[in-house]
């Protein structure tokens, strides 16, 4: 789609600090962090959001959960922990159409979702 921001990274459209690559998925790091440590990991292919992914193509969402777990470990928050968000609709203040999980880390990270 090459109106989505998303999408434009992949094709290097966009430019984007990248942490983690494989043919299907792409990890870079947020450009606006809400942690020490904040990257998003996205399929290459387009989907709206994780429930798009994951009815279209399982693996695909399978690759992206081990990217999760692979970015966790290279930046060195696999065993300090971590959070991960895949925001969906209006309601999680999504931002960007393009599925993708949110890799949040490296300092305490407080409640799980503000009051
Ligand atoms: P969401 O609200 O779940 O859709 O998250 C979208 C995320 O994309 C936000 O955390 C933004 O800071 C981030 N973002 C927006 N534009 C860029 C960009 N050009 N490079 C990296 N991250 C971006
Ligand atoms: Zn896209």
């Amino acid at each position: 789609m090459s109106d989505c921001l998303f999408c434009r990274i992949v094709a290097g459209e966009i430019p984007a600090t990248v942490v983690y690559e494989t043919e299907d998925v792409l990890a870079f790091r947020d450009i606006n962090p809400k942690a020490e440590v904040h990257v998003l990991v996205i399929p290459k292919e387009h989907y709206a959001d994780i429930g798009a992914l994951a009815e279209g193509d399982g693996t695909l969402a399978a690759a992206v959960l081990a990217g999760v777990a692979a970015v966790a470990r290279s930046e060195g928050v696999a065993d300090t922990g971590f959070r991960t968000i895949f925001n969906t609709g209006p309601d999680s203040g999504m931002e960007v159409p393009h599925a993708h999980a949110h890799v949040l880390g490296g300092n305490f990270l407080g409640a799980m979702v503000s009051s």
